[in-house]
């Protein structure tokens, strides 16, 4: 398809003009960060954020996360905090009615972000967001506001140049990702049901801009949560050998995961795509709680467990497989145990990412021109929301954003020269994809 198309800018013009959108940029992303947005109390960040996607005038609409509509989803999770009337953003750049219709392009990004950890252990507090060199600091600010203002900035160089996509561009920033996934799949179960004004097929490609240092992802690992709570039998330490230690019971099944988890790891067990990645699952024992007393054999311990898994592997069944090998440990440790294990959170399968796509390949080539060499492509030890593009729509999709340090952990920070190369490549990517219109700005 030939697209409606003005001249393609130069790389050089797109280069100066992200450039002259540093600061812009800068105070964008500042505004985003230093609004907390924890999963399940994110509308300071939606607010902020639905602000600036007005005043860029995109047509902006309010998509409700309601668990009823979508709980019966392949790809719901079991959510972790009501839905409180939360709502994920979707804003959309219309080219001019009347203008012939380039191919069109959604960004997805999510504005959730995980706790911070202690304040004392950060060198400055976690959402007063503070520029040191190359890097701009704060919880979020990699992952992954600094991928969603790149969406914006790549528009605002396109309009600085005096060019608008000659296709709808998409902006959804969504709720919910870190822990289960149910905003995007909230939008992306209204677009399908005209639940929104804007319609599924609206789109032809998806991108998501999660900070992973500027590659294409190729894959991605399937992720669960449980939680496996036991129960023992209290006693007074004086007479420790009369009561039943469900911590200690706890620390051996912890054990006997890591057994399984090299299990799954082994190569003959691979995927493919992840042949030559170096532990790409990843087991982790994320919160423990239990006890009373330092002079009491407790009487419960639940563990909350992250566990990974390869694209095609069903994540029931992989739950299963691990709850079978907890209960026999359990079982095996003292019958006596009791061990309850509940599923809540991520309850996501894998997926791979066909980057043969002509979308696909057209931002490898963005990349490309404006980096000097192709792309890096990932087999990601994450989840992201591109599992609901990918299983759950026809739309191409992959995830490509910006270098950050530091997601999930202390001083998180994320490069705006990098930010800038990645709105370099969406601007390019806009070009190239949707084609160009001319551009005024509104008098
Ligand atoms: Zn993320």
């Amino acid at each position: 398809m030939t697209s409606p198309s003005l001249p393609p800018p130069s790389t050089d013009a797109l280069a100066q003009a992200v450039e002259a959108l540093h600061d812009t940029m800068v105070r964008q992303l500042s505004d985003l960060v230093a609004a907390p947005s924890p999963s399940g109390a994110e509308q300071p960040a939606a607010a902020v954020l639905e602000a600036q996607m007005q005043a860029l005038g995109l047509d902006c609409e309010r998509i409700l996360l309601d668990s009823r509509l979508i709980q019966d989803s392949p790809l719901f999770s079991c959510p972790c905090d009501p839905d409180n009337g939360r709502y994920n953003l979707l804003a959309r750049h219309l080219p001019p009615a009347g203008t012939p219709r380039g191919r069109s392009v959604l960004f997805n990004g999510h504005l959730d972000v995980v706790p911070t950890g202690p304040d004392r252990l950060w060198h400055s507090p976690p959402f007063q967001p503070r520029v040191e060199g190359d890097w701009l600091y704060g919880r979020g600010a990699g992952d992954m506001k600094g991928g969603l203002i790149c969406t914006l900035i790549a528009l605002q160089a396109l309009r600085s140049l005096g060019l608008q996509p000659a296709g709808v561009v998409g902006f959804n920033a969504v709720l919910d990702e870190e822990n289960t996934g149910n905003g995007t799949l909230s939008t992306v179960h209204a677009l399908k049901h005209t639940l929104a004004k804007a319609r599924l097929t609206d789109f032809d490609a998806v991108i998501i801009p999660e900070p992973f240092g500027e590659t294409l992802m190729a894959a991605q690992v399937g992720v669960s949560w449980l939680f496996v709570t036991l129960t023992g039998r209290p006693a007074h330490v004086a007479y420790m050998g009369s009561g039943l230690n469900p911590i200690e019971a706890g620390m051996a099944l912890v054990a006997e995961l890591k057994v399984m988890e090299a299990e799954w790891n082994a190569p003959e067990r691979r995927h493919p795509a992840f042949a030559d990645v170096a532990h790409p699952l990843n087991f982790n024992l994320g919160t423990i709680e239990g006890g009373e007393w330092n002079s009491s054999v407790p009487c419960t311990c639940t563990l909350g467990l992250r566990c990974s898994y390869f694209p095609g592997i069903d994540a029931d069944a992989a739950l299963a497989e691990i709850s079978e090998r907890l209960r026999a440990k359990a079982q095996a440790l003292n019958p006596a145990l009791q061990i309850e294990i509940s599923a809540r959170g991520h309850r996501s399968p894998g997926c791979v990412y066909d980057l043969a796509h002509p979308a696909m390949q057209t931002l490898a080539q963005a990349h490309t021109q404006v980096n000097g060499q192709a792309p890096t492509r990932l087999a990601c030890t994450a989840t992201t929301d591109g599992r609901h593009f990918s299983l759950g729509t026809d739309l191409p999709v992959t995830n490509y954003g910006p270098m950050a340090r530091h997601i999930h952990g202390i001083d998180e920070s994320v490069s705006l020269s990098s930010m800038k190369r990645v709105s370099q490549t969406l601007a390019r990517f806009m070009v190239d994809w949707c084609g160009v219109l001319p551009w005024s700005p509104p008098t």
